[in-house]
Formats: structure tokens, sequence, C-alpha cells
């Protein structure tokens, strides 16, 4: 009997993956430094309250955040640590009122941020692997694969049900993490926590672009944390790439193919994806693409998002319109 299956979109919802402003003091407003830069146009430390954050912790610029400047804050995805940190951590103490809290729940501010991230890749990891699960019972029900209907290893390593109930167990020893109290979560030991997780999203990312139905004609380029700043790879054939961590910061992938590509950790801080094909990509999250410029042509994975600032676009080649400006409005809805 397979194990129960959501989709990644529930499953979020379930762990509060989704950043909910409503429900937050603005620790992202107050928690983290900014420098005075093209994401920035102020200094600002660690701690000291955004100038344009209002009592009530809404932001009192929000509907022009880019215009004024403030680009960063608009590619900013707490992945719901915000909210988690507010209302559950610390129970609900305001930082205004309970001044005693405040160096703890700033500090702990990006470390559960880390781990709600870590908890959105494992996410994507289980839908993956229970794709492929489910496709190789139906090949095996109808035969299409060619065998006898018996179980099959597959050499590719990608039919894996053990690595479906690794990523299982991981995402409650993760989640159970995240609902630590303040001191063991400051105490936790980020590089070994992503250690224990990434050969597990390893694994699924080698068997999802193993099977992909991307699959280039030759070796699947492996760009794996190369620095690719400002590379000019227009036009680039790139599906089922490796592009985990890579730095894309300014280059120009316009046109190119990255169906099934994995692109974890990636920066696509100002990546031109004009008329990229990112149909498939795994491990791609909303910040990233808010965070690269691309257009109504433009292929995004499923339940991802054309960024307001792309443009004034038409509805896109899959039917999605462009998100309402300001880009993150929905997800920020009190400021
Ligand atoms: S969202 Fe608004 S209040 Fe928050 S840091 Fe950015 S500009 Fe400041």
């Amino acid at each position: 009997m397979p194990p129960s299956s959501s989709s990644p979109a529930a499953e979020r919802a379930r762990l509060g993956l989704h950043a909910e402003c409503a429900s937050c003091f603005g620790l992202c407003c107050v928690a983290l430094a900014f420098t005075r830069s093209a994401d920035f146009p102020i200094d600002k430390d660690a701690g000291e309250p955004c100038r344009n954050l209002r009592p009530d912790h809404r932001c009192g610029i929000h509907p022009d955040l880019r215009d004024r400047g403030f680009v960063g804050c608009t590619v900013y995805d707490c992945f719901g640590a915000g909210q988690k940190i507010s209302g559950s951590t610390f129970a609900g103490q305001d930082w205004r009122e309970h001044p005693e809290v405040r160096a703890s729940m700033f500090a702990l501010l990006p470390v559960l941020r880390h781990v709600h991230e870590l908890l959105w890749y494992l996410t994507e990891a289980v839908a993956l692997t229970e794709r492929h699960g489910a496709r190789d019972r139906t090949d095996r029900t109808d035969g299409s694969d060619g065998s006898d209907g018996s179980d099959r290893t597959d050499e590719l390593g990608s039919h894996d049900p053990a690595l479906t109930s690794d990523l299982r167990a991981a995402v409650d020893r993760v989640e159970h993490l995240s609902l630590g109290a303040p001191d063991d979560l400051l105490a936790l030991d980020l590089d070994a926590l992503r250690g224990s997780v990434n050969p597990l999203l390893l694994r699924a990312s080698e068997g999802a672009r193993a099977r992909s139905a991307h699959q280039p004609r030759g070796r699947r380029a492996e760009h794996r944390g190369a620095d690719l700043v400002g590379r000019r790879l227009a036009g680039a054939d790139l599906r089922g790439a490796s592009l985990r961590g890579a730095l894309l910061v300014g280059a120009d992938l316009h046109g190119a193919d990255l169906r099934g590509a994995d692109l974890v950790g990636a920066d696509l801080r100002g990546t031109d994806l004009r008329g990229a094909d990112l149909t498939d990509a795994l491990f791609l999250t909303q910040t990233q693409i808010d965070a690269a410029r691309g257009d109504s042509a433009t292929l995004l994975p499923a339940g991802l998002e054309h960024p307001g600032h792309w443009g004034d676009a038409p509805p896109g080649p899959r039917g999605r319109a462009p998100r309402a400006v300001p880009p993150r409005g929905e997800r920020r809805p009190r400021r």
C-alpha cells in the first residue's frame, strides 16, 4: 500500500511555509541589516527598525517599494518563519511591548528562515519521488515498462521507495526542530542540519532529472556551485542541468532551455530569463523568480507566478497572468 500523498502546496500550507505578514511583528523589517546598494537606498543595522515600518508593523511605502529603491524587500521571503516566531515561538509577544525578547526574536529570524527553507525543499523532493513512484506503479500495472509486472529497480536509481520514506522522516524531524524553544533553535547547528538534508535532496534531484521527459541528447550540464556571474548563456541547452547553488547574478539566460534543471539555491538576482523555458525546473522558489528579469514568454514551473515587475504583459503561454504589482503584495497584506 503506497503512502498517502499530498500536493507540495497543501503540505507547505500545513507546515506554515508561506509568509503571512499580517501575523508577524514586522520582524524582517527590524532584524535584518541593509547595506546601501541596488537593493536598498539606505544603510540599516540589524535590530534597528526600518524607518518605513509603522507602529502597527505595516510598511508605510509598500505599494512603492521598487520605485523607492527597496528592491530587496520585494524579493525577501521568510518562508513563514516570521509568523511562527511571532505567534508560536514567542507566543504572541510583540517586541515593541516586550523589549526583553527583542534580541532573541531578531536573532532567530535567519535561523528559522533557514529551517523553513529546508522544509520547503523537502516538500518538493517528497512530491517528486511520489510522482515517480506513482508512474512506476502505473507502468507495472499496464506493462508499459516492458516488464512482466514484477517490481523493478530502475538502473538510473530513480525508483527509490526508501527515499520517499527518508524524505518524509526528514520533514517530520525538521518540522519538530522548527517548533522548539528559542534557546534550542538558536543552538541549532545549521551546517549539520543542511548536511543531513542535502544528500536526500540530491538523490531526489538526480532521480527526477534522470527520468525527466526533458532529456538532452548529450550529457546533462553540470554547473553545481559554478560562478556564472554575468555569463552569456542566451539560448543555451540546459535541460536537466545541475545549477545547484550556482551564481547566476546578471547572467544572460535569455531564451535558454532550462526544462527540468535543478536550481536549488541558485542566485538569480538580475538574471535575464526573458523567453527562457523553466518548465519542470526543480527546487525553484518564487523568491528566485522575483529576483530575476523575465517577460511574458518566460515559462515557469507549476505553482510559480510571473512577478508584476516583469511588465504589464498579457497572460503568459501557460495562461497565467502576471502577478499583481507589488510583487509580494498578497504576501505582505498589512504593509
Ligand atoms: S518592507 Fe517596508 S518597512 Fe519593511 S524593510 Fe522594506 S521598506 Fe522597510
